[in-house]
């Protein structure tokens, strides 16, 4: 199957090639060419290894031997074999994408990708290690470590910023088992960490450091389109768990909520729906950071506003890469959408045209949730339906909530829920009593206690775990680093 650029159709590759490429050569992301067919009813019938089996194969086809990859990526790693539980609350039903190794939604995609990589590595013969780098504000990190732990041909080096995670987190990282892997603090801030890892690359030559090892350089980002493809699959164990719950009829259309930062939970949400699942309105929730609210209102896009530090730090976000696959798919214009990047770059907003964002507006609703508005939710949730959620999960749901308030549809309404509580402690436990408590360990056995929800056995007993990589650097040494990696 054929992919090329969002911004121009010139350099068609495969789908192989695209996981291995990642970004395509003009700074587009690759989406297809033609979008597969995929049996919607088979697909629903069947469990969630078969599903993803069905759906990650369809998308990307050249990439052979997907029973097994699923198999490697998946079994054993999550809390339970359908990966992916919902939950009927009484009112929404929550879709719980945390059940995986590190307890975040990430990890449905970044078990998966690993082992895409390595097939589409030798597939296309391409016989050099594969150096993953990546920089982290404390989520994404952790999950592409356990993702990548041991690997074969493939090496993984994540930058966090020192004091910059929280305590649970870096534990999550320093104490990481792997013969692959390297985690190291970097001193600065998040976008220090960023701007070091976008420099080593910048530094690459055809992909690999002068002076280095030999490894072709590639991230572990939202933008491969191996990350995105795993994703489809929890839509569609979504709406099974419904069809078997008797809570719809086949064809009936289902609402979803999705705590949104980079656009990808949400655009495999829209490729779904491009699939055939029987999708109604996407909900695209958002923080204090509510970017994306703005433009899915208005059609204009713009970052030139100061980001705000918030109690969903996975959601701190200005500029939503995926948002440009949407811009594609909808207008199906590789000359509009470089346009309209370039101006992003340049001048740090855009607006679409009217006809684009009318038709933006059928498929998506936005709202957004502070802080405050966060905390007030995971409070009224916990006490009227027993279900305790996370900082992320909670915006999700008080939009979701906004969006029925003010239109009324009545159709069954899933909010993606996509971290533990218990990666939050802090947050989560500020919601429900007032706490003096400092320690994020304490804060977790003190909200165990008090909620009755189990703390997730891969955060349990971190502090005991030896640290292994404890290693800080100056920001200006992050290049020299990884040149011996
Ligand atoms: C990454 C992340 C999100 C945002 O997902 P996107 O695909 O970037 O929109 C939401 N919640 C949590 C907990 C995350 O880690």
């Amino acid at each position: 199957m054929l992919y090329h650029s969002t911004r121009s159709r010139q350099n068609v590759v495969d789908s192989a090639q695209a996981v291995l490429n990642g970004l395509a050569p003009d700074g587009g992301l690759y989406v297809p060419a033609q979008l597969p067919c995929l049996d919607v009813k088979t697909c629903l019938q069947e469990n969630t290894m078969a599903m993803a089996t069905r759906i990650i194969g369809a998308m990307l086809p050249d990439v052979p031997q997907m029973p097994e990859l699923v198999s490697k990526a998946y079994v054993g790693k999550f809390e339970t074999e359908e990966l992916t539980p919902t939950v009927d609350t009484g009112k929404f039903t929550v879709l719980e994408l945390f059940r995986g190794p590190t307890s975040a939604f990430k990890d449905v995609a970044l078990c998966m990708l690993p082992q895409l990589l390595t097939k589409a590595k030798s597939v296309k013969g391409m016989p050099e290690d594969i150096l993953i780098l990546t920089a982290t504000s404390g989520d994404t990190g952790k999950a592409a470590l356990a993702g990548f732990q041991d690997v074969e041909g493939v090496k993984i080096c994540v930058f966090y910023p020192h004091g910059g995670v929280s305590a649970v987190q870096r534990a999550q990282m320093v104490t990481q088992e792997g013969s692959n892997v390297t985690v190291c603090a970097v001193e600065g801030n998040f976008d220090d960490a960023q701007t070091g890892v976008k420099n080593i690359f910048a530094n690459a030559v055809d992909g690999t450091l002068p002076g280095g090892t030999g490894a072709r350089l590639s991230t572990a980002n939202s933008i491969n389109i191996g990350r995105l493809a795993p994703q489809i699959t929890y839509y569609f164990k979504a709406y099974a768990d419904l069809l078997k719950r008797g809570q719809i009829a086949m064809g009936d259309e289902v609402n979803f909520s999705v705590p949104t930062g980079n656009f990808g939970d949400i655009l495999a949400g829209y490729l779904a729906k491009k699939l055939g699942l029987p999708v109604g309105k996407l909900i695209c929730a958002s923080n204090a950071n509510n970017v994306l609210t703005d433009f899915i209102r208005t059609g204009c896009y713009d970052r030139r506003r100061p980001l705000h530090k918030t109690i969903s730090p996975s959601m701190d976000i200005l500029v939503s890469s995926n948002l440009e696959r949407l811009l594609y798919f909808m207008s199906q214009d590789t000359d509009l959408v470089a346009g309209l990047m370039a101006q992003l770059n340049t001048d740090g907003h855009y607006q679409v045209p009217g006809e684009l964002l009318k038709e933006i507006q059928t498929e998506f609703w936005a709202g957004c949730c502070d802080d405050e508005g966060a905390r007030q939710t995971i409070g009224k949730v916990f006490r009227e339906q027993g279900y305790l959620c996370d900082t992320h999960t909670a915006t999700g749901w008080a939009v979701a909530e906004e969006y029925v308030s003010q239109t009324g549809d009545q159709r069954p309404m899933v909010v993606l829920s996509t971290a533990s509580p218990y990666k939050f402690p802090a947050a989560v436990l500020s919601a429900l009593e007032e706490s003096n408590e400092p320690d994020e360990f304490k804060q977790m056995e003190r909200l165990q206690e008090l909620t009755g929800v189990p703390i997730p056995g891969n955060l349990q007993g971190l502090q005991q775990k030896k640290e292994l990589h404890t290693g800080v650097i100056p920001k200006d040494q992050m290049l020299p680093f990884v040149t011996k990696l």
